[in-house]
């Protein structure tokens, strides 16, 4: 595995909207396993492959150490309202408050190709609302009703 740089605001990268991934082979596999790792290096809870410059419709949720990636994802189901604060490796040092549904379904490929699904709320709403946006090219910070700088860590 291998740390990658993340792709930041402003990079027309982001903007874009990802592709299906058509050729689930080691090299997707590769690729996950290096978002795996940079998302845990900048403790993030989610990444999205436009994240690390890579154009294809996937993306990773980590919570509660339950590692959820997701491939050519869908959106099954919403429900509700829900409104928190959240922020974006793709934008550091930044977070703002976000609707978002308090519940969500979607389904996927896992890394196999077998279809998997995910379904909760609370945070894992959020992350699987999030991380899907990136790849339609929206940011939260597009949604985010009062950006502003995040309170220092450490
Ligand atoms: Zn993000």
């Amino acid at each position: 595995m291998a740390l990658r740089n993340i792709v930041l605001e402003g990079d027309e990268i982001l903007r874009k909207r990802a592709r299906e991934v058509t050729d689930l082979n080691a090299h997707v596999r590769m690729i996950l396993d290096d978002m795996l790792e940079t998302m845990r290096e900048y403790d993030g809870v989610g990444i999205a492959a436009p994240q690390v410059g890579i154009m294809k419709r996937m993306f990773i949720v980590e919570i509660d150490e339950q590692v959820m990636e997701l491939i050519n994802p869908e959106i099954l189901k919403t429900e509700g309202i829900q409104t928190e604060d959240e922020g974006c490796l793709s934008v550091p040092g930044k977070i703002g408050t976000v609707e978002r549904p308090a519940y969500i379904k979607m389904k996927g490929l896992n890394r196999e190709g077998q279809e998997v699904f995910y379904e909760g709320t609370g945070l894992l709403a959020v992350a699987l609302s999030h991380e899907y946006d990136h790849l339609n090219g929206v940011l939260y910070i597009d949604k985010a009703t009062n950006l502003r700088e995040a309170e220092a860590r450490d």
